[in-house]
């Protein structure tokens, strides 16, 4: 990396845009007292993004615009531009040219442009810090600050050390890392701030989740109890309600048949008893009755009829004989016989029989009625054809009280046959009877069976319903559900029938017992509950990684922290090892002898850096008693940073503020360009550093300048005439009566003459 140019617009005495080029190692800018040389040096400061007004001999940033003059007015803005070759690439951007810009606006207002685009002062710090060139200004010295670093506390000499020796990119990084620690601390705070927020919401929500859960396991067991009770109580209905039915079938089917049997036996009974015989044989016997008093009254009538007839008789005899006594004693005794005989005779025959007794009948009567008219007329006659009427009346009325007799007794027999009859159909009619209200009780008790099985299964059905609503899905398929008992053996459908009655009742309590539990535990709208826990669960989760993430990234920084400490540390003991060796030498150099050492100061103590030296390496390094000294003479010293011990020769020094200004020039810039020695520097600017220098030491002075000039870009302002002479470029700055500061390249002669 080389610099190349530096461009100044409005920037102080420089009104009109002036451009230095650095093609050479060494450029030295000379010109009178008052001309601008200084502002050139602040320029650099200015650009690099110096915050102290101070240091640049301001007050405000306005200072820093060239404030006009009876020619020139005054300008709005100031900007100076630096430009490095960046072919190295020793600035990470990808560019072969890197432009710095800085611009001040009269209101104060800063910009800063990387390249023509505007960045961040601190993008400018950090990529500046890469290549060295750290903030603390330590490779620009200015005008009469040359003892600077000898006058500035142990803690600033520190930084400049840290600086110079390219430590402030790790400082950066350990800054930011440390910035990056505190935020990450702000935002665990945060975050353990809302997860502490969300704690109590959590536990709530995790309590309703354990009561859900539980509910939910009672939701499981009421299911796996309901599935069981109802597939039994379902098995049970359907068997009994089949062995109901089968069991219902014959007995009806019987109770049917002997109805019809009971209706026809009945009324068969009724038909045979229904007393028709009997008063047949009532009015048969009546009928008798009747006979039999007809054949007294006719048997009476007769009789007077006989007694008459015999009374004519009498008269007969009287009369004479019609008829001769012996025939009507054969006549009679044969109509006796007749009768007799036809006693045992069939009807017909008798019929017959008295046709012809009939004959015989009236041919006696005719000639006895002869007698009777020959005795008295038709008295006779009429008697004996009474006679014969009444006894053919008689014989009528006898058949008919034969017949009727016979009939009687005919209808008695029939009468008691039927008797037995209906006593057998009686029998079976009561047999059938007290089957029949055997089977009735028989189908009562299968009815009321069959009525509580209804009645059952109305219930099953509604409690099919309510655990469907209940329980859903989960216990709709209780047909599939196999039952197994305690011991995980399969219960078939014949041991669930058998099973007493009361075990399903008990199941049924207990599922009861459930359902009041799980109503009990009822939480509301359980979905909504589990997503919010869920959410909340995620959202502690994702808090709890976001913290450990947080806690991992601390311990990395804190690790990073450590790291760069160590690093730092390493660096900068290492750092002031070399320096020390420099400055010890630059020093014997420029005070052609003598001593000279950086020591750390830690909590008002002095741990020398040389300590680890063996003591016959570094003789004549500051000895305790000084450094005590030195602690008591100044409180910075308190602070962790950096302090100097000198010893010149021939002299017994007890401290930097024992020296004299030259000294004190030759002390700083030994150490200066140790510094600028162990770590060069790109470029370094050294404002009249030379100023105090006598003629011995400016040539001292010269030589080193040669030195560090193949290492480093060297800007040096002066009035001296060896260092000038060690410059490849010139340039003399002149400011006329405008107040404007002019820029021209001059030769060593013209610059001898310029400086003046
Ligand atoms: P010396 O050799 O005496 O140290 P020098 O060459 O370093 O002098 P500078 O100190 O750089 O001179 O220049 C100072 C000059 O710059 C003064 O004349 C001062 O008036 C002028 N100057 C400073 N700030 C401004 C400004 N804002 N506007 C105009 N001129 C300014």
């Amino acid at each position: 990396m080389r610099l190349k140019s530096i461009e100044l617009s409005g920037f102080k005495s420089f009104a009109r845009k002036t451009e230095l080029q650095f093609s050479s190692a060494i450029t030295s800018i000379v010109g009178p007292n008052g001309s601008g040389k200084s502002n050139i040096a602040e320029s650099f400061r200015f650009v690099l993004g110096e915050q102290s007004m101070k240091s640049m001999r301001g007050k405000r940033g306005e200072d820093m615009i060239w404030n006009g003059s009876n020619s020139t007015p005054r300008g709005s803005r100031a900007s100076v531009k630096l430009v490095f070759d960046n072919a190295d690439r020793a600035l990470n951007l990808d560019f072969d040219e890197v432009a710095i810009e800085r611009v001040v606006y009269r209101d104060g207002a800063n910009e800063y442009l990387l390249n023509g685009s505007q960045v961040r002062l601190r993008d400018i710090n950090e990529l500046l810090a890469q290549a060295n060139i750290g903030s603390s200004g330590h490779h620009i010295i200015s005008q009469g600050e040359a003892d600077r670093v000898l006058s500035a506390t142990a803690r600033e000499r520190r930084e400049m050390i840290e600086d110079a020796l390219g430590l402030t990119a790790y400082l950066y990084k350990r800054e930011e890392a440390e910035r990056k620690l505190v935020k990450t601390a702000e935002n665990s705070a945060q975050v353990e701030g809302l997860r502490r927020e969300l704690a109590p919401h959590l536990k709530f929500l995790q309590s309703q989740v354990r009561k859900i859960e539980e509910s939910q396991k009672l939701r499981d067991d009421l299911a796996l109890k309901y599935v069981e009770y109802l597939k039994r109580e379902s098995v049970y209905l359907h068997v009994t309600h089949g062995l109901l039915t089968a069991a219902y079938d014959a007995p009806e089917r019987e109770h049917t048949e002997l109805n019809h049997k009971i209706t026809e036996l009945r009324m068969a009974l009724e038909r045979k008893g229904s007393d028709a015989g009997a008063s047949e044989l009532v009015r048969l016997e009546e009928a008798g009755r009747r006979a039999a008093h007809r054949r007294d009254m006719l048997g009476r009538e007769l009789g007077r009829i006989e007694g008459e007839l015999v009374a004519e008789e009498r008269i007969l005899k009287v009369v004479e004989r019609a008829v001769p006594e012996a025939q009507a004693r054969e006549f009679a005794n044969r109509v006796e016989a007749e009768l007799e005989e036809s006693m045992q005779l069939s009807e017909a025959e008798i019929k017959q029989r008295m046709a012809a007794l009939i004959i015989l009948v009236k041919d006696f009567l005719r000639r006895i009625t002869h007698v009777e008219q020959v005795r008295e007329g038709r008295s006779k006659e009429e008697l004996l054809e009474r006679k014969q009427q009444l006894e053919q009346e008689l014989h009528t009325t006898g058949e008919d009280e034969r017949r009727i007799a016979g009939a009687v007794a005919h209808l008695r027999i029939s009468i008691e046959s039927e008797k037995d009859a209906s006593r057998e159909a009686e029998r079976d009619l009561f047999a059938a009877m007290a089957r029949r209200s055997e089977l009735e009780t028989k189908i009562n008790s299968i009815r009321s069976k069959v009525e509580m099985l209804e009645r059952e299964t109305a219930a099953f059905r509604s409690e099919v319903g309510e655990a469907g609503a209940i329980l859903g899905r989960a216990v709709q398929s209780y047909e599939d559900h196999v039952v197994r008992s305690a011991s995980g053996e399969l219960v078939t459908d014949a041991e669930m029938v058998d099973e007493p009655r009361s075990q399903q009742e008990d199941r049924r309590k207990k599922i009861e017992r459930l359902k009041i539990r799980l109503e009990e535990a009822g939480l509301g709208n359980t979905a909504e509950i589990l997503r919010e826990h869920e959410e909340t669960v995620e959202r502690d989760r994702f808090l709890a990684r976001e913290l450990l993430d947080l806690e991992t990234s601390a311990q990395s920084l804190r690790e990073l922290i450590d790291e760069l400490t160590k690093t730092l540390s390493a660096r900068f003991a290492e750092g002031i090892t070399k320096i020390n060796t420099q400055f010890d030498a630059f020093f014997k150099l420029m005070f052609g002898g003598g001593d000279a050492a950086l020591s750390l100061v830690t909590e008002g103590k002095v741990r020398p850096y040389a300590a680890k030296l063996a003591d016959d390496d570094r003789p004549n390094v500051a000895r305790g008693d000084d450094v005590s000294d030195d602690a008591e003479l100044d409180a910075d010293e308190k602070e962790e940073g950096i302090e100097i011990t000198i010893s010149l020769p021939h002299k017994r020094i007890k401290g930097l503020h024992m020296l004299s200004g030259g000294e004190r020039a030759l002390t700083s810039i030994a150490l200066i360009f140790a510094m600028s020695q162990v770590n060069p520097p790109p470029f370094l600017i050294l404002d009249e550093t030379d100023a105090a220098l006598d003629e011995a030491n400016s040539r001292r002075y010269g030589d080193m300048i040669s030195t560090l000039g193949k290492r480093s870009q060297l800007l040096l302002i002066t009035h001296n005439r060896e260092t000038m002479s060690r410059a490849g470029i010139l340039y003399g700055i002149t400011m006329g009566s405008d107040g404007v500061s002019k820029l021209l390249s001059v030769k060593f002669e013209e610059a001898l003459a310029v400086a003046k």
